[in-house]
């Protein structure tokens, strides 16, 4: 598969990325390379990933516990001291080996750390190769909020290697899933045609889809890498979606959402938002909701639910000036960024939602 050329750094697949590693740890002097990974992909992907590097330099591993909760500044912290001790200086590299939680952290601690060191993301699940690992946006969630704090910096390289989807489990394929059926939806309908009928894809098809998504992705990103318009497009699903994450994180009772699954709700509902705004056709609403529906399982939203997840709404990054704001579609591929909707509408949709 084609390299992708990123604003300032390349994104590689497969066979290319061993290549790529190889020679820039031959011909760059890094002082000292770090490789974090949690403790899943330790076990999971270092092992394939170790065994295509052939090095002189002495390789760190650092390990974290897995999972969102530990995508917090406390984590920093410790990985800022370790990296310290160490001996990380700022010709140091770190290779982020893992999901979208460990690109976030590493890129962000990366980018931090003595003002900045080189960084380079190996993204192990789906939704990190199509989305967390592309553009260049690092952070953490602060208390249950997500990803209040962060920074845009791009990673010196991305290495997409789909062999380790291999062990990636069911659930959390379809969380990439869903940032897939988002970049059809904002920006290529032969693209959404595709994954009508995805159970008779085999892997080379996969390997060409992922491929497709992080072209959409990196087009839109290289446009407007600091958001100023464009890019918002990716928030498609994400404005409800954090907020649903973040309800259900917070609230024990709740059964805690991947993120793609909280997108998968958040587009569907952004959809219907789209078209009681006569931006969308009624049909294509219908379409999405059921393709979006054979993937994902419904949640049921009470009352309380919904009055809790409109308040979180207002923390959302993309509010300016007070007021919520959402991407919405005019049709399948295309979509409109900035729109309003008051709180009566929002409710609409949650009930539209749960009807089914
Ligand atoms: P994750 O990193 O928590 O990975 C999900 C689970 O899969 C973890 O338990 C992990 O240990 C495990 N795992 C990873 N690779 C594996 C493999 N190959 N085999 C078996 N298990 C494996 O979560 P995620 O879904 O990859 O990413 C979600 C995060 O990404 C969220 O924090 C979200 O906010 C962030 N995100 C960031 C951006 C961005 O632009 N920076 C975009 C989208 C999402
Ligand atoms: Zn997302």
């Amino acid at each position: 598969m084609q390299v992708i050329k990123a604003t300032n750094h390349s994104i590689l697949f497969n066979e290319n990325c061993y290549t790529y590693l190889n020679d820039i740890l031959l011909v760059t002097t890094f002082s000292k390379v770090f490789i974090l990974v949690d403790e899943n992909t330790a076990s999971f992907c270092l092992p394939h990933f170790l065994s295509n590097i052939t090095t002189e330099i002495n390789l760190e591993i650092i390990e974290l516990d897995a999972g969102e909760q530990f995508k917090n500044i406390d984590t920093c912290t410790q990985l800022w001291q370790t990296l310290l001790d160490l001996g990380g200086d700022r010709k140091s590299l770190i290779i982020n080996l893992g999901g979208g939680v460990i690109t976030d952290i590493g890129g962000f601690v990366a980018s931090t750390f003595k003002r900045g060191i080189a960084f380079i993301n190996v993204p192990t699940t789906l939704l990190a190769m199509v989305d967390a690992a592309i553009g260049g946006k690092n952070g953490v969630d602060l208390g249950t909020l997500k990803n209040q704090i962060g920074c845009i910096c791009e990673p010196k390289a991305v290495l997409v290697d789909t062999s380790f989807l291999e062990t990636l489990p069911t659930q959390q394929m379809r969380s990439g899933l869903a940032e897939m059926l988002k970049h059809g939806l904002i920006s290529d309908k032969n693209y959404w045609d595709k994954f009508k009928t995805l159970s008779s894809l085999n892997t080379e098809d996969l390997d060409a889809l992922i491929h497709q998504s992080i072209l959409i992705k990196n087009k839109i990103v290289t446009e407007d890498l600091t958001e100023t318009g464009l890019r918002k497009t990716l928030n498609f699903g994400h404005t409800l979606g954090h907020a649903i994450e973040s309800y259900c994180l917070q609230n024990q009772e709740k059964e805690s959402l991947s993120h793609g699954h909280a997108v998968a709700i958040g587009m569907i509902l952004a959809s219907f938002l789209s078209k009681e705004k006569e931006l969308l056709s009624k049909e294509e609403y219908h379409e999405i909701k059921y393709i979006i529906n054979e993937y994902f399982d419904t949640v049921d939203f009470s009352e309380n639910d919904i009055e809790q997840i409109l308040k979180l709404l207002i923390f959302d990054k993309k509010n300016e000036f007070g007021k919520v704001q959402f991407v919405l579609l005019t049709k399948i591929g295309n979509c409109v960024i900035n729109q309003f909707c008051d709180d009566k509408l929002i409710k609409d949709a949650f009930f539209d939602y749960n009807y089914k």
